[in-house]
């Protein structure tokens, strides 16, 4: 067999050699450290954690992330061996030592008879003339790939920053305040005329949420100060700053919307919430990227009408960050549509956070080494949490086209937002409430997970026809 290319020794090259060296193929993996430096990574191990220690909740029966490091233990994940060899105490999560467990994958990567490292740049696309390629460069991509990258897939293809607006999970949403509309009832391609949530504010709270914006603690963003914002990215702290009445006249515009609680009162300026996920159980606070302290954030957005008890399933943010438009990019098993020899894997693609990296690094070399072998294994299914996650960056999410052409795809960490819905068993006949339906509905998504996932690692899920795998 020919060697399966990899550029990028990070959580997912790393996760990606060891999959496809354990099933039998040769590597050669391409880290650019130590000759080439990022502005994060301190030291040339492979896996470095650029920041925290922490692969966050270990708690696998109802947390999303713990669910997924399950999933990943099944699947014989290095990164998750050596994080749980190198465990520090942290209460419910897991947390590593740093050193020790990069460490540990470099010595295992390095000793693995299979896999080659080359320490170089990658200055540019991979080239044809290595076959099947997995580009795993994460969100501090070295600028001649990138460069390489944007000339392949377009322009608007791919981001060089996260302009977040937060997220919320749609069953925190006070319906009784907030309502369906879309502006002047307009009906867009698979549209209905009711496909925003709006939050209605008077003149007095609108004047006081700008205050509060204005006033709210922000986080720095040193390294990138100075670089213009992208049109249509503005944090929201930004346009406040220019102007009381900007937000108004900008994503806070009440035209076109009638509060169908009280047709009667004009609505002085309107939050609009845009689904986010094709399942319908996130909804994304349009234009509202920002640059508050998180804490602020969820203070100052819980005074919004109809979002007092709003639940975020990720907050705002600005960040370096180079990420593809994968849902539009990328097949189903994560090939580049116009060069199929070209699989991405970690956060390039769009997800969010060393575990998320680690596993779209896991399934990436998966798929690759069953190509090279002949088959083409089904992706994991949608209720898994790898599945759910592949889900949000290959195509489970909405695609808005109709503002404007303004990408909405954003990267995001696992969460149960992106599974597929299930009924909260009923106790003794009887419906669950409040906390404990909650938690008895995260029980019943997790052990459908693990049980799926299971099923799929034993091969139970058919292959995809090998025609798909054909190049
Ligand atoms: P990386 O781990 O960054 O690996 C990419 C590798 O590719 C690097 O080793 C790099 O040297 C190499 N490379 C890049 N370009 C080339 C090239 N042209 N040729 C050869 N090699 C190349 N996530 C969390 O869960 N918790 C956190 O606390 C956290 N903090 C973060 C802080 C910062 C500053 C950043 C930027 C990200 C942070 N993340 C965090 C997000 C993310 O989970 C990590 O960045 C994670 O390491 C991504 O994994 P990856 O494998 O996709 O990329």
């Amino acid at each position: 067999h020919d060697p399966i290319h990899i550029v990028g020794g990070g959580l997912a090259g790393s996760e990606a050699a060891w999959q496809i060296a354990e099933a039998g193929l040769p590597v050669v993996l391409h880290e650019m450290r130590p000759v080439r430096e990022t502005e994060a990574h301190r030291t040339s191990d492979l896996a470095e954690l650029v920041c925290s220690n922490s692969f966050r909740s270990d708690d696998a029966a109802t947390n999303a992330v713990g669910v997924l490091h399950a999933e990943m233990r099944l699947a014989g994940s290095l990164i998750m061996r050596a994080a749980d060899a190198h465990q520090v105490p942290a209460g419910g999560a897991l947390a590593v030592d740093r050193d020790g467990f990069s460490a540990r994958v470099t010595a295992e990567i390095e000793g693995h008879p299979r896999i080659e490292i080359r320490r170089e740049e990658v200055a540019g696309l991979p080239p044809r003339d290595w076959g099947r390629t997995i580009v795993a460069t994460g969100p501090l991509t070295a600028p001649m790939l990138a460069e390489g990258i944007r000339a392949e897939t377009g322009a608007d293809a791919l981001a060089f920053f996260d302009a977040i607006a937060p997220i919320v999970h749609f069953d925190t949403v006070d319906m009784e305040k907030a309502w369906f509309q879309s502006r002047y009832d307009k009906v867009g391609p698979g549209g209905t005329g009711e496909d925003y949530v709006n939050c209605p504010m008077d003149r007095e709270e609108y004047e006081r949420f700008i205050a509060a914006i204005l006033a709210g603690e922000k986080t720095s963003f040193k390294e990138w100060e100075g670089t213009p914002y992208f049109d249509g990215c503005l944090p929201i702290e930004v346009m406040a700053e220019r102007g009381p009445e900007t937000l108004r006249h900008g994503p806070m515009k009440p035209m076109g919307l009638t509060n169908r609680h009280r047709p009667e009162v004009k609505p002085y300026a309107v939050v609009q919430l845009r689904q986010d996920n094709a399942l319908g159980t996130l909804y994304n606070m349009v234009g509202f990227q920002t640059k508050l302290k998180y804490a602020e954030q969820v203070r100052i957005f819980r005074t919004i009408p109809g979002l007092e008890n709003a639940e975020f399933a990720r907050l705002g943010g600005l960040h370096r960050n180079t990420y593809l438009d994968s849902p539009r990019l990328l097949d189903p098993v994560l090939r580049l549509k116009s060069r199929p020899d070209l699989r991405f894997a970690g956060q390039i693609t769009g997800c969010e956070g060393y575990v998320e990296s680690a596993a779209i690094g896991l399934l990436a070399g998966r798929f690759a080494a069953a190509e090279a072998l002949g088959r083409m294994p089904a992706p994991p299914p949608a209720t898994t949490a790898m599945g759910a996650l592949l889900g949000h960056i290959t195509g489970g999410h909405l695609s808005v086209e109709e503002e404007g052409g303004k990408r909405s795809f954003q990267p995001m960490n696992v969460n149960f937002g992106l599974f597929p819905p299930i009924e909260a068993p009923r106790v003794e006949g009887k419906r669950l409430r409040g906390k404990e339906k909650t938690v008895n509905r995260r029980q019943a998504l997790s052990a459908r997970a693990l049980a799926d996932c299971a099923a799929w690692l034993r091969g139970d899920v058919p292959d995809m026809p090998v025609a798909t795998a054909a190049e």
